[in-house]
């Protein structure tokens, strides 16, 4: 396999079985450019089997996910600057937490979020009155949204389950008008080589295809014309499973 960042080729590190249900299996792929180690899952199963892995690795991730965490709004404090006034897009929103933080820490701004699942869009709905906009955020169908008019993409824990982040960040960065910036937050799987065989089972049931480190987010999205404004990891999480929260402005 070719590495979606830098074209080097990836090995296949360790092949996992027996993931749903006992069916099916998963290669998980390094890079061998050690600037680079971006790990990729080719998951063997068709698309239907997919996506119902998808619904139930999310469902049961993020049903519990209603309502913004602490680091959440320590996020929005962060980052107020960039947000109040802005047109923003939150790529993959789940419950619509970070439209629920800036609404919470009075931040007006014009957010809209997005999401494939119809319970995240219902719960939204009868919850909390809000509208949640349903669309596959790795279809090019997303730019209906419009092409150039937003200032800010949030993708919180969702980059990492896009196949193709290249192609994927290419395809959001349209969204963004020339000044605009992409908020990232994914895990960090710099450590991951010694454990990654004991916390597989955790990260499979999330259906992640993609795993960075701070080298390769920031490599990833330089490529794409993005420069780095900030790049951090969250103090708050454990050695393999800290966030890396990276923020990037486009150069268009
Ligand atoms: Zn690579």
């Amino acid at each position: 396999m070719i590495c979606n960042i830098c074209k080097h080729e990836s090995l296949p590190k360790y092949t996992y079985k027996g993931w749903w249900e006992g069916e099916g299996s998963a290669i998980l792929y390094e890079c061998t450019n050690s600037l680079c180690r971006f790990i990729q899952i080719d998951y063997e199963c068709d698309q239907e089997q997919r996506e119902i892995l998808d619904f139930l690795g999310l469902r049961d991730v993020r049903k519990t996910m209603t309502k913004p965490s602490k680091s959440i709004f320590r996020r929005v404090d962060f980052f107020k600057n960039y947000l109040v006034g802005k047109n923003i897009v939150d790529l993959g929103s789940g419950c619509a937490r970070y439209e629920q933080a800036l609404d919470q820490s009075e931040i007006k701004c014009n957010i809209k979020s997005v999401d494939f699942w119809d319970w995240a869009i219902e719960y939204c709905k009868d919850h909390m009155n809000k509208t949640v906009l349903k669309y596959d955020i790795e279809n090019e169908k997303l730019l209906e949204l419009g092409e150039g008019v937003f200032d800010f993409i949030i993708s919180s824990h969702t980059f990492e389950h896009v196949n193709r982040p290249t192609e994927i960040l290419r395809m959001w960065s349209k969204l963004l008008n020339k000044d605009g910036h992409i908020l990232i937050e994914v895990p960090d799987t710099t450590y991951a080589d010694t454990s990654i065989a004991d916390e597989i089972d955790i990260w499979f049931s999330g259906l992640h295809y993609s795993y960075f480190n701070p080298d390769n987010l920031e490599l990833l999205l330089s490529t794409l014309g993005f420069d780095i404004v900030h790049k951090f990891l969250d103090p708050k999480g454990t050695k393999h499973c800290q966030t890396i929260i990276i923020l990037g402005k486009i150069n268009k």
